[in-house]
C-alpha cells in the first residue's frame, strides 16, 4: 500500500502554517501517477497559499516498486534511520523489517539521488558499477561525484549503448560506453559480497571502498 496523510506545515519563507499532503511510502504499482511525480520531483513539495513559494519538504519516504524488486528509503541527511522509523508509518516499518528475496534495498539521502537510483534500476544497471564510475570520473575531473547524475541509455551510432551523465556543475552532458560499464560491473562482482537483501547507501564512500577492495586484490600476471 501507499501512505500519504495531511499534515500542518509552516512555510519556511513567511510561516503561514497550513496543512499539506505528504507521502510517507509510495506504492508505485499502486499509485502509478507517482513514479513520473518522483522523477520530476514533484511530490512532497510544500506550496504556500500565502507567499506562493514553492519548497520541498524534507521528511522521509519510502519508494516501493513490487515488479521491479525494488525499495528505496529517502532519508534526510540529517536524520538517524532510528528517527525515521520511530515516526513513519506501519507500513514502512514492517518492509523495513522483512526479507524479501531477490529485492535490492537502498537508502538514499537526496531527492536527485532517489530519482537518479529509480532510473538506473530502471535500465536494468547496476548503481554500485555506475557509482564506481563516477568516483573515478570526478577523481579525473577534479569534480565532485555527486555533480554527476546518471540520465538514461542511448544509442550511440560509432560505439553502440551509451550511458549518459548530466555534469550539474557545468551543465553539460557526457557519455560513458557500455564496454566501460561492463568492467564496472566485473569489478562489483569481484568485490562485493552478495547483498542478501541488506539496506545499502551506495554513495561515493560506498564507491571508494570498492575501489580500495580492487585495488588490494591479487591481478593476474
Ligand atoms: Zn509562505
Amino acid at each position: 500500500m501507499s501512505m500519504v496523510e495531511e499534515r500542518v506545515l509552516s512555510c519556511p519563507r513567511c510561516g503561514n502554517a497550513q496543512k499539506q499532503e505528504i507521502w510517507q511510502s509510495v506504492n508505485i504499482q499502486l499509485d502509478s501517477d507517482m513514479k513520473q511525480k518522483i522523477l520530476d520531483g514533484e511530490y512532497n513539495v510544500f506550496a504556500c497559499e500565502k507567499c506562493r513559494a514553492e519548497l520541498p519538504v524534507d521528511l522521509p519516504m519510502m519508494y516501493h516498486d513490487m515488479d521491479g524488486k525494488l525499495m528505496i528509503w529517502l532519508l534526510p541527511r540529517d536524520q538517524s534511520l532510528k528517527q525515521t522509523i520511530m515516526g513513519h508509518d506501519a507500513e514502512a516499518k514492517r518492509l523495513l523489517g522483512v526479507t524479501h528475496d531477490g529485492y535490492r534495498k537502498r537508502f538514499v539521502h537526496s531527492r536527485l539521488q532517489l530519482a537518479e537510483t529509480i532510473r538506473i534500476f530502471d535500465d536494468g544497471l547496476d548503481d554500485r558499477a555506475v557509482a564506481l564510475f563516477k568516483v573515478s570520473y570526478a577523481h579525473r575531473h577534479k569534480m565532485q561525484p555527486d555533480d554527476i547524475l546518471y540520465c538514461g541509455l542511448e544509442h550511440d551510432p560509432r560505439v553502440g549503448m551509451v550511458l549518459t551523465f548530466f555534469r550539474r556543475d557545468s551543465e553539460s552532458s557526457f557519455v560513458w560506453p557500455m564496454d566501460g560499464y561492463q568492467r564496472a560491473q566485473g569489478i562489483v562482482n569481484q568485490c562485493v559480497p552478495p547483498e542478501n537483501g541488506l539496506w545499502t547507501t551506495v554513495d561515493h564512500e560506498y564507491a571508494d571502498r570498492i575501489a580500495s577492495v580492487y585495488e588490494e586484490a591479487p591481478k593476474p600476471h
